[in-house]
């Protein structure tokens, strides 16, 4: 694992929208960060500009100390596991061949590729021989989800950024993959930084959580019980 630093981060949109503005965060290796706020607070363009889908405006953005902006961006995107909602698999891939999209990327040869796909869906709770070869639309939500977290997980990246990976289910199913996913995460301790509007998966999943105001702007960095008895 390994740490991310941003350093008065700030994305205008060419329209003229102040996404972000000032925005500093230090996750430690290992932890898990949660980025909350309203709708429109920022949050998916924080994440998208650690991953250099989008650049910022201003600032620095830093893995393990090494400036995103003086990176390979598709390199950079290899040691970064994304988890969006709804998950975006390809839908005419079998799940094996979904999970194993960046290992292909990769180069790995396909037997390394087919045995790390189902090592992961058994590391998400999803048996191999029941569901490598299933499609997309042959699993319920929920376990459209777990396929996303193996497949980010698949190349052992430095980092995880998650965009409200559990929003697409419903409660029941949510509160199950997020328990899993602790779970989950007590073994594997990927650096991460999962964004939510929802207070109770803040606190539930937090090791600290960054609350934002509108225009990306941070209001508070605490952890869960510093929240919690804070008036
Ligand atoms: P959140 O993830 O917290 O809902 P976003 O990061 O998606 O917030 O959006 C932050 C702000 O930037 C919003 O006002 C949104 O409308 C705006 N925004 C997002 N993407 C674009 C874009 N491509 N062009 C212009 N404005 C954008
Ligand atoms: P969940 O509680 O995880 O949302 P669902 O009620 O959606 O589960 O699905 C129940 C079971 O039915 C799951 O094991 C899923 O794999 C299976 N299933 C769902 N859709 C299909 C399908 N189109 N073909 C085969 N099995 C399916």
């Amino acid at each position: 694992a390994a740490s991310i630093n941003l350093v008065d981060v700030g994305k205008v949109y060419p329209d003229g929208t102040v996404a972000v503005d000032g925005f500093s965060l230090e996750v430690r290796a290992g932890e898990l960060a949660v980025l909350i706020g309203a709708s429109g607070s920022g949050k998916s363009t924080i994440l998208r500009m650690i991953n250099r889908l989008i650049e910022p405006t201003r600032g620095t953005i830093t893995i393990d100390g090494r400036n995103v902006l003086e990176q390979d961006p598709v390199r950079l995107r290899r040691q970064i596991g994304y988890v969006i909602q709804n998950v975006g698999l390809f839908p005419h891939q079998t799940v094996r061949a979904n999970v194993g999209t960046v290992a292909r990327l990769l180069g790995w040869d396909r037997r390394r590729i087919s045995e790390r796909a189902d090592e992961l869906l058994e590391m998400v709770g999803l048996d191999p021989a029941r569901y490598a070869r299933r499609y997309p639309h042959e699993l319920s939500g929920g376990q459209r989800q777990r396929v996303g977290v193996a497949r980010a997980l698949a190349a052992d990246p430095l980092v995880l950024l998650m965009d409200e990976p559990f929003s697409a289910v419903d409660p029941i199913v949510r509160a199950r993959l997020q328990e899993e996913f602790l779970r989950l995460q007590a073994t594997v301790r990927k650096t991460i930084v999962l964004v939510t509007h929802d207070i109770d998966e803040a606190i539930r999943m937090g090791d600290r959580i960054a609350v934002l105001a509108d225009g990306g702007r941070l209001l508070q960095y605490a952890t869960p019980g510093e929240l919690l008895s804070r008036p």
